[in-house]
């Protein structure tokens, strides 16, 4: 039994067929929802590059159509602005499913769509799926294990999040929508994969996203005060986008179905990685110390056992060469923003 569970599962290509001269080449179809976000246009290149064809489906709620506007022409590319709250009907192989705000300053601006997205998001997604027979993988967090009593957390823990406070439409929503796959895979035979991802950074991340890495990043570089909430003894374990995105592609053509962690191990207060940003960027920036967020985890780090024993993944961008990357990528923004300001 041991080693069937180890059997490669068979990947279900679309119907369609592409001719490459006389060879014929059957091609596959990805969906990612939240395409056009900071970790699904990252995806959406790394399955362009490998030649599927890819529909990015969004709404352009965090996400922007530059993100990946590379891609538009290209014959195996389609950009659909749907929201996902509303049924869909396409035909597609394997679904990435990530649409849903990320940073908590953006899924708390408006915490019913925040459910919506994530729980009717994800239902319609599902009812796509077990209709095409395509395999899902849903994009869960971290944030489903809440403020941990656990540590590090490892894929047992059931959690401890607080069900009415303010992170609790987002941390609810994904452990709903977990709860959602796991129904459709019993009842209705859906193939699932579910991917606790904790915090990751790097390019694209939205200027105004809030989360800690892009705040900091931005502060340091205009000479503004980090603002650390809480004492900054809170600690973050943060991994580089491209460590995500093999992750992703390896656990969807895994055959795992129950849910798996990934992240970075290297755990940091948030106190350090201020003073570690301000170092990198060589910034002149003062520690502002403002009050601390409500709810907010106070410890945080993967235990990556499984997704090493069963996928052979782990991280392997150092912290500080994927700041360097993030931080020119800001620079970068700054300019074009101070260039384009007149225009
Ligand atoms: P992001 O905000 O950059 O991207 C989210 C994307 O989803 C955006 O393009 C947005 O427009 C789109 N979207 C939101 N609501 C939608 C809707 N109703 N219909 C269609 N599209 C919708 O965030 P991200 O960091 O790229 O996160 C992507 C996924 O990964 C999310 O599901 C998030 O919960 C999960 N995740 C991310 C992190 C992280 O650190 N980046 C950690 C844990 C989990
Ligand atoms: N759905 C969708 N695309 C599809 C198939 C279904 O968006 O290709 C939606 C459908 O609108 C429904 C949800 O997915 O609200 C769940 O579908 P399911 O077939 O499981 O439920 P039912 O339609 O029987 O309530
Ligand atoms: N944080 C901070 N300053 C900021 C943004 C965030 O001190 O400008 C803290 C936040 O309180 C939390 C940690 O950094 O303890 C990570 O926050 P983020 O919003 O990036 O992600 P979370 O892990 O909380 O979802």
């Amino acid at each position: 039994l041991a080693l069937i569970a180890y059997i490669p599962s068979v990947v279900v290509f679309r119907r369609s067929i592409q001719e490459h001269g006389e060879m014929k080449v059957e091609q596959r179809i990805d969906e990612i929802t939240g395409g056009a976000g900071f970790v699904g246009s990252h995806l959406t290149d790394k399955l362009m590059m490998d030649g599927h064809e890819v529909t990015v489906v969004d709404n352009f709620f965090t996400g922007r159509k530059r993100n990946v506007e590379h891609w538009i022409g290209h014959e195996n590319f389609e950009l659909i602005n749907h929201d996902v709250v509303e049924p869909l009907y396409i035909e597609v192989d394997q679904i990435y499913h990530l649409a849903s705000p990320a940073s908590p300053p953006n899924y708390m601006y408006n915490p019913i769509k925040t459910l919506k997205t994530n729980t009717i998001g994800t239902l319609n997604m599902l009812g796509l799926a077990k209709r095409v027979g395509a395999r899902l993988l849903l994009a869960s967090t971290s944030e489903v294990y809440g403020d941990p009593e656990v540590h590090p957390q490892n894929e047992e823990y059931w959690g401890h999040v607080n069900p009415i406070g303010p992170r609790a439409c987002y941390d609810e929503g994904k452990r709903v929508a977990e709860t959602m796959c796991y129904a459709y895979m019993k009842q209705e035979g859906v193939e699932v994969r579910v991917a606790r991802i904790f915090n990751t950074f790097g390019s694209r991340m939205h200027m105004n996203d809030g989360r800690v890495v892009s705040n900091f990043i931005l502060q340091a570089l205009q000479g503004e005060p980090l603002t650390v909430y809480g004492s900054g003894s809170q600690t973050r374990a943060f991994q580089y986008v491209s460590d995500l995105v093999n992750g992703l592609v390896s656990l969807m053509n895994s055959n795992i179905s129950s849910p798996v962690n990934l992240g970075n191990p290297e755990e940091h207060t948030i106190l350090e990685f201020a003073q570690l940003i301000k170092s990198l960027v060589v910034s002149r920036s003062h520690i502002q110390f403002l009050p601390e967020a409500q709810d907010d985890p106070q410890r945080r780090r993967p235990d990556i056992r499984k997704a090493k024993m069963l996928l052979g993944w782990e991280p392997v961008v150092p912290l500080e060469e994927g700041l360097n990357k993030t931080i020119q990528y800001f620079s970068r923004e700054l300019e074009h923003q101070a260039n384009n300001q007149y225009i």
